[in-house]
């Protein structure tokens, strides 16, 4: 059965059990799209304007969905089929899991060959599940194909309001490491998702005590935590006409944080500081730059604060693009600290984000990204830039900081150098 990613969030707040989230954004935002569908009620910039027929006139109407402008500009296109150097892909979801049970997304040999084209040496696959969920993964990938995959194990957060939790999930984490887990992953169903009971109740903190021991069994068993905390700002603010990722939120209505009783980002992303400073011996992997891709600002203090703490570029080279100068300092400056990742997705649950979709194209676009200097380019394989109606330019990164970002960082991290 394939489960999209909103039902799979939501289950596993629920523990399981299936239930979803209420969503008024998910109405407001299904009134979006059948407005700039094209379907009729398409938001007119002159609604007074009488319907024209394709292709319009000048001066007509056309809705936000059907625009789709062609850059005229003529400058350099460098397709880098290959990377530099061999790549550890940090960040990627080869299956999902749900309680103990795991279900994949693709099997080893479908994903290999891609692997040899593109010069991915190993993919780390994130969402391994826990229990026997997490040996069926490693058996799985690890299993067919040794050293070219690696598994991270998830907290059981149905668990977490039962008495005793927090040692079990401590113990459950050295568990996980015999069984072989590389680390930990957090997704953003802590802040977000996960309540007291589940799906009802007061959403549960990030540095909520009951897991301090895991954090430190984490630390004391040398088990990086990759951590996704909130998401992008623009998810915060209404879905409007002002909001630069209202096509990316009309697509994915459940991915709103605006209303309800959500946390501001800000809020989300104190709650996690107060949670890195408890724990000075825990490595964290702060996912999507470190959380905060549009202020680089914040995330180089951040970084200058929790040394314990390293970020990975994934699902963010359209943050990252946009701003090259900024990023390609930030990239110097953090060089030792920056992990290649893509939060790849195999087809075809990845269709559906076309920025994280596993394929060929995928890789090539990263590669391009960080080895060339080319200019205004898509930053996803998709008609229209999935995340916000903007293009990027390459950072033209030199060969030793293209070995740490693609391969060192992470072998060093991961304990493979
Ligand atoms: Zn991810």
């Amino acid at each position: 059965m394939s489960i999209n990613r909103r039902q799979w969030l939501a289950r596993l707040a629920a523990g399981g059990a299936g239930l979803l989230l209420p969503s008024r954004s998910f109405a407001r935002a299904e009134s979006i799209r059948a407005r700039s569908s094209g379907g009729g009620a398409a938001p007119a910039l002159r609604p007074e304007a009488p319907p024209s027929p394709s292709p319009r006139p000048a001066g007509c109407p056309l809705p936000l969905a059907d625009f789709q402008p062609r850059s005229m500009l003529h400058v350099a296109e460098h397709k880098v089929l290959r990377a530099r150097f061999p790549v550890i892909d940090i960040h990627t979801h080869l299956g999902w899991s749900k309680g103990e049970e795991v279900s994949f997304l693709a099997t080893p040999a479908e994903l290999l060959p891609v692997m040899d084209g593109k010069n991915v040496r190993t993919m780390v696959n994130l969402t391994g599940g826990s229990g026997a969920g997490l040996a069926q993964s490693i058996r799985t990938f690890e299993g067919a194909a040794p050293g070219r995959f690696l598994t991270f194990t998830e907290p059981s957060w149905h668990r977490v309001a039962q008495p005793g939790y927090a040692q079990w999930q401590a113990d459950e984490i050295e568990r996980a490491k015999r069984a072989g887990a590389r680390g930990l992953k957090v997704l953003k169903t802590l802040g977000l998702f996960l309540r007291e009971n589940g799906t009802t109740g007061s959403l549960v903190k990030i540095d909520d005590p009951r897991f301090d021991p895991m954090w430190d069994a984490c630390g004391r068993l040398g088990l990086p935590v990759a951590i996704h905390v909130s998401d992008p700002e623009a998810f915060f603010t209404p879905i409007d006409r002002f909001n630069e990722r209202y096509d990316e939120l009309g697509n994915h209505p459940d991915w709103s944080f605006y209303d309800r009783d959500f946390p501001s980002n800000a809020e989300l992303l104190e709650a996690r500081n107060r949670m890195f400073a408890r724990h000075p011996n825990t490595r964290f992997i702060v996912l999507h730059v470190g959380n905060n891709a549009e202020n680089l600002g914040f995330v180089s203090e951040n970084l200058d604060r929790f040394p314990n703490t390293v970020v990975d570029i994934a699902a963010r080279i359209g943050e990252l693009g946009r701003q090259p100068r900024t990023a390609r300092r930030f990239v110097d400056k953090y060089q030792d600290r920056v992990l290649f990742g893509t939060d790849a997705v195999p087809p075809p649950d990845g269709d559906k984000y076309p920025q994280q979709v596993f394929k060929d194209e995928l890789y090539e676009i990263y590669y391009r990204f960080l080895e060339s200097e080319d200019e205004y380019f898509d930053y996803a394989p998709a008609a229209v830039p999935p995340q916000g109606r903007w293009r990027i330019y390459g950072l033209g990164l030199p060969e030793t900081i293209l070995e740490k970002v693609y391969h060192d960082n992470a072998a060093r991290l991961l304990g493979l150098a």
